[in-house]
């Protein structure tokens, strides 16, 4: 099938993440990826901006990755982990528990990040109702947020201008605190102690994204907050998610963003960048204290079990990324690329259309005044030679960390050409 025909059948018959059907958003057929380069059907080649939504923070076709697949490919592509357990679901989880704030001891093994905060807000809901607290059935979350596509998840996402607002019928009722400000304003964080304090009977927990919000707006806030909720939580008996599914693995320069608050969750979700952008896994770890109540509780188990859970190919992928970022000084390649950002983009601030511009470790956003039309974007920034996924008013990077100081320049002049082609 040639790059046409193979674009044609594409168009025609498969659904793309929010495109229509048939399509009518701009899709390139891609047929390798090495390093931090992606090569298309055409033969052209593009740095890929994006690490595949976070995910692809060593780039592609990593000798010792692909070595951990194909090693672990011999042993046993997959097998039920229902009565059953392996190697590499106990390596991981070994790492897991090592890499994340103490208190997080019990790892449960989900599938995509969506289902991992499902996971989570059921870990929430089961513990509340084992101590007998049937009143606490709601979450507390911000506006501004995104934590997933499944109904759960969708539920405690931001509903307006948000991407799940077609449902937002069916969904529960959740309690929403305004969105963060950037930076610390106490008459913001009165407004949350007071909405915390308000609904304290009723929560379960409190859900956020430490420090960046992602999809929903590529947004940074003060640590300062995440402190601030997970004193609330514990004042008023509430437990604290934090989803560091975007953050986890380094991206905003600390291993977890709530490493920058000093403070520790009752539950975390981890994902995209866990397997090293090689397969779909994600994990939801909990406390002793949360493992056991939900132990005590009517059910005495936890609701939830995937048939790929704790999936080999996966787990074994994941042991070798977190082995890499241990091996490297992730921390000096994620500040080298906060500061190329910070310096290349900084011409973005005079520019027409431009609202902002910020930088946090390895993320860089260009804000816009208006919404841009993404193939315009896309083809400024892909004729620079670089892959980037406009969304909403952003042009935004989350680079592989291995990229060379050369391959940031790139992108970052790319950014540049797409605002100014948006303007
Ligand atoms: N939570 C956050 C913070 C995310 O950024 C995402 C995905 O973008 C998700 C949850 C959902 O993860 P997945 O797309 O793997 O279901």
């Amino acid at each position: 099938m040639g790059p046409e025909e193979l674009l044609a059948y594409d168009r025609e018959h498969i659904w793309h993440p929010y495109a229509p059907m048939p399509a009518t958003t701009p899709v390139h057929p891609v047929v390798a990826a090495e390093g931090v380069r992606l090569t298309l059907a055409d033969g052209r080649e593009l740095i890929d901006g994006m690490s595949s939504w976070w995910a692809a923070i060593h780039g592609y076709a990593h000798p010792v990755l692909d070595a951990a697949i194909t090693r672990q490919l011999g042993a046993m592509a997959h097998v039920m982990f229902g009565g059953l357990t392996h190697p590499p679901a106990v390596r991981l989880a070994e790492l897991l528990v090592d890499c994340t704030p103490d208190p997080l001891t019990k790892v449960f093994f989900a599938d995509s990040g969506s289902v991992s905060v499902e996971v989570a807000i059921k870990m929430a809901l089961q513990y509340q109702r084992s101590r007998g607290r049937t009143d606490k059935t709601r979450l507390c979350t911000v506006r501004g947020g995104y934590h997933g596509d499944t109904f759960g998840a969708m539920a405690v996402c931001d509903p307006v201008g948000g991407m799940h607002h077609l449902f937002t019928d069916l969904l529960p009722a959740h309690v929403f605190a305004p969105m963060p400000p950037a930076t610390y304003e106490p008459a913001y964080a009165a407004e949350l102690e007071s909405l915390v304090a308000a609904h304290a009977h009723e929560l379960a927990a409190i859900i956020v994204e430490p420090v960046v919000q992602g999809a929903g707006g590529m947004r940074f806030h003060d640590p300062a907050y995440v402190r601030l909720l997970r004193e609330l939580a514990d004042r008023h008996d509430v437990l604290l998610i934090l989803d560091e599914i975007a953050t986890g693995f380094g991206r905003t320069g600390t291993l977890f963003a709530c490493e920058r608050a000093g403070i520790s969750p009752d539950i975390m979700c981890v994902g995209k960048a866990l397997t090293g952008g090689y397969l779909t896994m994600a994990a939801t770890l909990c406390t002793d204290r949360v493992a056991r109540g939900i132990g005590d509780g009517e059910a005495g188990v936890l609701m939830h079990g995937p048939t790929y859970m704790a999936n080999p190919l996966a787990c074994a992928v994941a042991t070798a990324s977190i082995g890499l970022l241990r091996e490297r000084d992730w921390r000096a390649e994620v500040a080298g690329i906060e500061k190329l950002l910070t310096a290349g983009l900084e011409p973005a601030r005079g520019m027409a259309g431009v609202s902002d511009v910020r930088v946090l470790g390895a993320i860089g956003v260009i804000e816009l005044t208006d919404p841009v039309d993404v193939g315009t974007v896309q083809d400024a920034v892909m004729a620079e030679g670089v892959w980037l996924r406009p969304f909403r008013n952003l042009i935004y990077t989350m680079p592989p960390y291995v990229c060379a100081p050369d391959d940031v320049d790139r992108i970052t002049r790319a950014m540049l050409a797409g605002a100014r082609a948006a303007a």
